[in-house]
């Protein structure tokens, strides 16, 4: 046998096929999870642990609970499949203490791995049928081989086909093996204080001896996750204090002559975002300030004061917005209001013609356009802004921190000030935790003359009266969405489902002008649908979720949510904010057949409540720790191990933030912490994942 050279911590993040060759035919599995490297191994964490610690004797096993037995195989059977039936595997076991049944479906292969006489661990659910005990396709591996499955606390990650859990444990298992004896900590010993060692924590992560110890194992590796943004918050808090902003002082009388030219008087709050953002733009620090508002509480007007005062102090802004038809209602909505104050805005997308795009681009670098509202193509290379003072990203969640940098990279004549709006409300805490220093501006209240939408929840059974409905306001002039389940983790199951609800309620539906938009579509064929809908030429859009973000339909007066237990509350209160943007009296259907407790209380913290804030922190309180589901939609960074909705984490949070702020002051570019700048790295391109999805 060929010796090879020992594992090292370079290998670390050399290919698995390479440096753990005695794994190749391991690696490509592991390549279809995303898993290229050791350290990526190290790092592709269980979502959840079973407890087979429990080993008890078969007269002693419990119904219903996750356990395990150390029996004798006395028989194994087939029996084949019937009708719709599948083929079973069935085995008798028995101890001292009684006998029991193990059943596996379709799984012939576990045939081949038992024999009578053999003694193996059972671990598993156990019911009770009759008298007998049965474990329901437990694992099982035999007595005395030390296993990773059964008995004992086992993990179990995400999968992809082709890749059992049994597998993927047993890889893992090995790829640990080798490589965390080479894992350096990046923390030093009085930096972690009671946190575990690194390679201990990942150890532990997977394969806890306890369960009591996965905590504090997580933990650490929460940590490591928090520390990575922190620092790079950090590392921008410093740059900054180097960046120069043109200073637009404009003053007070011209600012009113700009708020004037509103269709509408500001409320209260609307007026004290203008004013903070005021004085923000007449400081020589760039702003960089988040406008939080519900849907509809009318950030865009904020927005727009920002804009037209910025041109008013000699200066270009843009605005970005993350969708086409976002960005062109922005711009066909704002035009009126700026060219009544002589200001040139400018549309551009990446839809538009090359010789208009070229005409743009022209317009803006010679400074002819002076405000530009757009989508992503507002930061492509061609443009270049000669003076761009102001930044405005619109949905600002939607976009990656990448795409803002690009933004704010535009400005050539000093560091453009930056306003990102959100309709997700943010604790404070917590978005000073993420955001490092932002300084936030909140509009509370809506405008005047809104009714509120009125919610209720309804099962499946309602579908035909909601159809009724549905086709009774379209009859009477009226638009209504209705947004299908979403489903987990998978776009392509969701645009199917899409597709069967659409042709569904055409046929339910005759004479009704139906619509289907899906992420899936091509974006202009997606953007022709919308803006079919919202000069009302179709009755019903049936859509994903793509439409949540801020679409304005005024007429639409119905939003039916298929599967609402599977929404998080910040997006439920998101979409229905589509509608009631009119003066018509408008309904949220929420419909939902699964309701358990928590899914029905959910669901009524919605209906009972038209307060973002107050939803956001219900939803806080109710998913508790651990449950990051829908993170992706509510702005916050997506994290891979740390949950922001866990007070131990934000604890956690607030320290790394301190030790971030020492390790940077005292070297910004973290010369001698290789290791720190690395956890950068690494976290940083889960960032740039999530962000593209
Ligand atoms: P969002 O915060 O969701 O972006 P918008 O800025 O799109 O909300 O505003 C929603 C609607 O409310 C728009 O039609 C806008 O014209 C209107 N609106 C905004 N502010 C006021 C106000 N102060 N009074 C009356 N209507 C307003
Ligand atoms: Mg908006």
């Amino acid at each position: 046998m060929q010796s090879r050279r020992p594992f090292s911590a370079d290998d670390l993040d050399r290919p698995i096929r390479t440096v753990l060759p005695q794994l190749s035919r391991g690696a490509a599995a592991l390549a279809k999870l995303g898993v290229t490297t050791p350290r990526d191994a190290l790092w592709y964490l269980p979502f959840r642990y079973d407890d087979f610690s429990d080993l008890r004797p078969i007269a002693q096993l419990v119904p219903d609970e996750k356990q395990s037995a150390r029996v004798r195989v006395d028989a194994v059977r087939v029996e084949p499949g019937f009708g719709r039936r599948p083929q079973r595997v069935i085995a008798q076991l028995s101890d001292e203490s009684g006998s029991a049944e193990a059943v596996w479906f379709g799984r012939r292969f576990v045939e081949r791995r038992l024999d009578t006489g053999d003694e193996i661990v059972v671990s598993g659910k156990v019911t009770h049928r009759g008298w007998r005990p049965q474990f329901t396709s437990p694992e099982f591996s035999p007595v005395g081989r030390e296993s990773i499955h059964t008995g004992r606390v086992v993990p179990v990650y995400h999968l992809a086909a082709g890749v059992t859990q049994r597998r993927l444990r047993e890889l893992l298992a090995r790829v640990l093996e080798v490589a965390l004896p080479v894992v350096v900590d990046p923390l030093e010993a009085g930096e972690r204080a009671e946190l575990p060692d690194l390679a201990d924590a990942l150890q532990t992560a997977h394969f806890p001896e306890e369960a009591g110890d996965v905590t504090a194992a997580l933990d650490r590796l929460a940590f490591d996750e928090l520390l990575a943004l922190q620092l790079t918050l950090a590392q921008a808090r410093a740059a900054r204090d180097d960046l120069r902003a043109p200073a637009l002082a404009i003053d007070e009388t011209e600012r009113r002559e700009i708020v004037t030219a509103l269709p509408f008087a500001l409320t209260d709050d609307q007026e004290a975002a203008v004013e903070a953002v005021a004085a923000d733009l007449a400081g020589e620090r760039p702003m960089r300030r988040l406008l939080q508002g519900d849907v509809g509480s009318g950030k865009t007007a904020v927005a727009a004061v920002a804009l037209a005062s910025a041109v008013r102090a000699g200066w270009q802004a843009a605005l970005m917005a993350p969708t086409e038809i976002l960005a062109r209602q922005h711009h066909a909505g704002l035009l009126p209001l700026l060219e009544g104050l002589g200001v040139r805005a400018e549309f551009l997308s990446g839809s538009l013609s090359p010789a208009r795009k070229r005409e743009i681009h022209d317009a803006i670098a010679g400074g002819a356009a002076e405000i530009i509202i757009g989508t992503h193509a507002v930061i492509s290379e061609a443009v270049t802004f000669p003076r761009l003072a102001l930044a405005i990203v619109d949905e600002q969640h939607r976009f990656g921190v990448g795409q803002r940098a690009a933004l704010q990279a535009k400005g050539t004549a000093g560091e453009p000030h930056l306003l990102a709006l959100t309709a997700t409300p943010i604790p404070r805490t917590l978005a000073l935790t993420v955001y490092g220093d932002l300084s936030i501006s909140t509009i509370r209240q809506l405008p005047p003359g809104r009714t509120p939408v009125r919610t209720e929840i309804r099962d499946r059974g309602a579908m035909p009266r909601i159809e009724a409905f549905l086709a009774s306001e379209a009859a009477e002039g009226r638009q209504a969405f209705v947004v299908v389940p979403l489903v987990a983790e998978s776009d392509a199951l969701q645009v199917a489902s899409a597709e069967a609800e659409f042709e569904r309620l055409g046929a339910a539906l005759p004479g009704v002008r139906i619509g289907l938009v899906h992420g899936q579509q091509k974006a202009d064929r997606r953007d022709a649908t919308m803006t079919a809908f919202a000069a009302g030429q179709l009755d019903v859009l049936v859509a994903t979720t793509v439409i949540e973000v801020g679409i304005d339909v005024p007429n639409a007066s119905v939003i039916v949510i298929e599967d609402a237990e599977r929404f998080g509350l910040a997006q439920l209160h998101q979409l229905r904010g589509r509608v009631g943007r009119g003066a018509h009296r408008s309904f949220c259907i929420l419909v939902s057949d699964a309701p358990d407790e928590l899914a029905r209380r959910r669901l009524e913290v919605v209906r009972g409540s038209t307060d973002g804030f107050a939803i956001a922190e219900a939803d806080l309180e109710l998913r508790g720790a651990g449950n990051l589901l829908g993170t992706r939609q509510s702005g916050l960074p997506p994290l891979r191990v740390a949950s922001l909705f866990e007070p131990r984490h934000l604890r956690l949070a607030e320290r790394a933030r301190e030790l971030a702020d020492g390790l940077v002051a005292d070297d910004p570019r973290l010369g001698d912490r290789a290791e720190l700048a690395r956890l950068q790295t690494d976290f940083a391109a889960t960032e740039t994942e999530g962000d593209a999805a």
